[in-house]
């Protein structure tokens, strides 16, 4: 096994999806009381970030983080634990205030190119199935967090073995989406 910690669910090679993962049961870590958010939809894809705003299990360099249509979610427990960490923050991260899980992300502007989705942690489904990550975003982030400049050479290189893609902000797909986004908002493309 490598020596090269990046997050729990990848560090001993990424499984193969395993069923056909139609949605779940988010549960925060907490021993009593959990707060529970319901995932009624398909995951559209997930992928490892290295940024310094989505939340690590312990000891993870890399956060997990999966996209979903914002109307499929719901909290169904404990609502009373949940606070948005940064209500200036672009992306509204709601957190168990309790064992300090992430279990929603959300976008309130609708202008934005990513409104509509919302961000979740799979690793907090109490079903299994859903797709592994397909890239790493962000991945200079890491940096930011405290992780030696000199390491980063080794992190990619165990990206890459892993399968997947080291990228430094998102996947090229996920760039032109918002440049496209972008470029409809201001009439340089034919809007839809
Ligand atoms: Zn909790
Ligand atoms: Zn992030």
């Amino acid at each position: 096994m490598s020596e090269i910690v990046l997050h729990p669910y990848v560090d001993h090679g990424i499984k193969r999806r395993t069923g056909d993962f139609k949605g779940g049961t988010l549960v925060c870590r907490c021993r009593t009381d959990p707060v529970k958010v319901s995932v009624s939809a398909p995951i559209l894809h997930n992928h490892l970030c290295g940024c310094t705003k989505c939340w690590k299990p312990e000891g993870a360099v890399f956060a997990m983080v999966a996209v979903v249509p914002r109307d499929a979610v719901k909290v169904v427990d404990h609502e009373e634990k949940l606070a948005a960490i940064d209500p200036s923050a672009v992306i509204q991260r709601y957190a168990c205030r309790e064992c300090g899980a992430h279990m929603y992300g959300r976008i309130e502007n609708k202008a934005h190119p990513f409104y509509g989705l919302d961000f979740i942690h799979p690793e907090l489904f109490t079903e299994r199935g859903w797709p592994p990550p397909e890239f790493a975003a962000f991945v200079s982030s890491v940096v930011e967090s405290g992780v030696p400049p000199e390491r980063m050479a080794g992190i990619r290189r165990r990206i890459k073995e892993l399968g997947l893609e080291p990228y430094d902000c998102l996947s090229p797909p996920l760039m032109d989406a918002i440049a496209t986004h972008l470029a409809k908002a201001s009439g340089k493309l034919a809007a839809d």
